[in-house]
């Protein structure tokens, strides 16, 4: 091999762990983008699970509230406790992140079961 020739080596090597540095940063990229979406739907995923348990007891409520005629507010500060922590209560994007804005259709929901 002469000078020449391993010098072009060099500079093929070089480009080549140029591309491969690239695709390393989108596939990192990539997967934090991956993780995020996983975090958010496990978060989503828990408020719908404790939103299901909550409307199982609140069947349960229901029908003792038929007898003794009580429990009224506790369906409306479940929904007003899920809507502070960050999630639509509306029925236009019920359970989905809020992402920090208000909603005016929760708001509205909220001040029609107040
Ligand atoms: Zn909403």
């Amino acid at each position: 091999m002469n000078k020449k020739e391993v010098f072009e080596q060099v500079s093929y090597m070089e480009e080549q762990i140029g591309q491969l540095y690239q695709q390393l940063g989108d596939l990192k990229k990539h997967l934090s983008e991956l993780l995020e979406e996983n975090h958010r739907l496990a978060v989503e995923n828990h408020h719908l699970r404790n939103r299901l348990e909550d409307d199982g007891e609140m069947n349960q409520i229901d029908q003792e509230a038929d007898d003794k005629d009580v429990g009224v507010g506790e369906g409306y500060d479940n929904l007003a406790r899920l809507y502070e922590e960050g999630f639509h209560i509306c029925n236009v994007h019920f359970g989905s992140p809020r992402q920090d804005e208000d909603c005016l259709f929760c708001l509205l929901f909220l001040n029609k079961t107040k």
